[in-house]
This record gives C-alpha cells, structure tokens and sequence, in this order.
C-alpha cells in the first residue's frame, strides 16, 4: 500500500480498510468526477425528495444543535472553538474599518448579487425567520417583484392619465428597472 495519495501526493494516514490509494478528499472527488448525468440526477432527486419528508429538516436541524451542544460540554473542543474566535477577533482588529466594509460588500455582492438592494430585507426575513431555503426565498423574492411591478404599471396608469408627469416618470423609472431585472431572470430559465 502506497503512503501517500496517488492523486495529491499528500501522506496516507495508517488505515486498514483503506482499498485504494487516495486520501478521503481525493477518493470523494474521484467518486464525483465519475458520475454520469444520470446517477448526478438521481443523487440530486434523492437528496431533495428526502429534503422534502415533512419533519426531515426539524430533525436535521435538532440534530446539528445537539451535536453542537454535545461538542461545546468538551471542556478541549470549546478552548479550540474560543481560540479560533479569538483568532478572527484579533483577524478583525487588524483591518481598518474601511477594508472591512468592502470585505462586507463583496461577500454581500457575492451572495445577493441577483437581489435589488431594495428586496435584500425582504430576502434576509425570509431565509432566517421562515426558515426558507435560498432557492425558494429567491422565487419568493422575484414573485414579490412581479406583484411590485403590477401595482407600478397601475400606478403608472393613474398618474399618466391624471397628468402627474412627474410622478409617472418616476413610477416608469421603477417599472423600466423591475422589468429589466424579471427578464434576465426570466432568460436564466
Ligand atoms: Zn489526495
């Protein structure tokens, strides 16, 4: 048996169920690599149909807390867990206020890229007190902004006929954005 992974070169540790000769990243990704569409599909369909049993993510979610609370009674587990916070902490510190703030935008931008800024509460609200996943608070964000765009092109209507130029500017304005912005989604389908 090789002693180190044949794909990273990285050292094997002792392990003597080990068949192969890769490390357990490089034999997962090996795994991966191999997978038809087919089987991807079908592991895809697995995952969400059991993601879909009713109760499946209230058990999955008691679980993992009481996974975490089981590892923070660990007198060791909890010191590595504070040292690390310290760590970021101090991480923190070190960066001028400035510097975080991009930090912040860019992970921001990176994640709600897609989300007007003026949807971006109604998204964060979704995902943390309804407990949606993102895909679904991302439909449910979009379908808002349908209903948003219905209620401006009426807006738009009154304000037109009732000669409030201004105000219909300003509506048509919001409506050219909120349609821009539904037909690229719509174009990502
Ligand atoms: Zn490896």
């Amino acid at each position: 048996m090789s002693a180190v992974c044949s794909d990273c070169a990285k050292p094997l540790a002792v392990n003597p169920r080990r068949k192969g000769t890769r490390c357990v990243a490089c034999a997962a990704r090996h795994r991966q690599s191999n997978l038809s569409a087919g089987e991807r599909a079908a592991i895809a369909a697995r995952c969400s149909a059991a993601w879909n049993v009713p109760g499946y993510r209230e058990r999955v979610a008691a679980s993992a807390s009481e996974g975490q609370r089981r590892r923070m009674s660990d007198p060791v587990e909890l010191a590595k867990v504070q040292a690390n916070c310290r760590r970021a902490q101090s991480m923190r510190t070190g960066q001028s206020a400035e510097s975080r703030r991009k930090i912040s935008r860019a992970t921001t931008e990176q994640y709600l890229g897609w989300c007007p800024v003026a949807y971006r509460p109604l998204y964060r609200s979704l995902v943390k007190s309804n407990k949606l996943r993102a895909a679904e608070a991302r439909e449910a964000v979009f379908e808002s902004m349908r209903v948003d765009l219905r209620r401006l092109e009426r807006e738009h209507r009154r304000a037109t006929c009732s000669g409030a130029i201004l105000a219909a500017q300003a509506l048509a304005v919001q409506i050219t954005a909120l349609r821009g912005i539904l037909e690229s989604k719509s174009g990502e389908n």
